[in-house]
């Protein structure tokens, strides 16, 4: 049976998430061209996002899928539409690093490009009013925003991702440099699931020979070229499914 948008369930600054006809099982996440940074004080819009983040959050989510990590990703229904399965979102951001950029670079004194071996782990609250603070493990079970066992499973999973993704952009010419997840737990099982999206929007990708940025940075940044950097991570990653089927 076809599962159809009923309501909006809430709008967030990229996506829309729609209640559905089957209101226990799943949600639909419509992807938009909005894009904004610096807590939303920065405004604009890339040609197409929607429909290149679409594509490419259903490409990785069934990569690390048939890898063994579990994901909310259902089916993919249209150009911007995917089914996700219903769950609660942890309100805990897990930042994946490989090597310094963004935030960590100000807040730690760190070189841009200093290398995290092993990849450094970052948590921060899910707050737009708060600005995404970050946060400790200290916070996440003082607070109850997650069980140490939940904390634990985000974590290696978090891990696993990385690997998994590093080696793919690696193959297209993109160094992974980091990158958030969401999780949330599936409402029908409670097991901890991969939520939200994969997408440039929420992940440094550096090309290997030029250096340049090929995510949300050229738009933070006003590097120029962003529409045309999402249609490249787009263009490179299509081929590399379309030989690694
Ligand atoms: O800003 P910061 O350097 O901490 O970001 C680390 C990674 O997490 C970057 O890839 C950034 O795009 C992503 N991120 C995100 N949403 C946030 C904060 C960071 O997608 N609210």
């Amino acid at each position: 049976m076809k599962v159809e948008k009923t309501k909006v369930l809430r709008e967030g600054k990229a996506k829309i998430l729609y209640e559905t006809t089957q209101p226990h099982d799943f949600l639909i996440q419509y992807f938009k061209d909005d894009a904004t940074a610096f807590n939303a004080l920065k405004k604009g819009q890339i040609k197409d996002k929607g429909i290149i983040n679409n594509q490419i959050s259903t490409w990785l989510f069934q990569y690390v899928g048939r890898h063994g990590v579990p994901t909310h990703f259902a089916d993919k229904l249209s150009d911007r539409e995917m089914l996700v399965r219903k769950a609660e979102i942890v309100p805990v951001e897990i930042v994946v690093r490989n090597k310094a950029a963004g935030s960590i670079l100000k807040r730690l004194g760190l070189e841009k490009g200093t290398h995290f071996h092993p990849p450094l782990v970052e948590y921060f609250l899910k707050s737009d009013p708060l600005g995404d603070p970050l946060i400790g493990e200290g916070h996440i079970f003082y607070f109850k925003w997650a069980t140490e066992s939940e904390l634990k499973t985000m974590q290696r999973l978090a891990l696993e991702v990385n690997q998994l993704l590093f080696r793919v952009f690696s193959e297209i010419g993109l160094e992974l440099i980091d990158f958030k997840l969401e999780f949330g737990r599936d409402v029908r099982h409670g097991n901890i699931v991969l939520a939200d999206e994969i997408t440039p929007d929420g992940s440094r990708l550096w090309d290997t020979k030029t250096g340049e940025p090929m995510d949300k940075d050229r738009f933070r940044q006003d590097l120029g070229k962003v529409d045309e950097a999402y249609q490249e991570v787009y263009k490179r990653l299509e081929k590399y499914f379309q030989e690694h089927k």
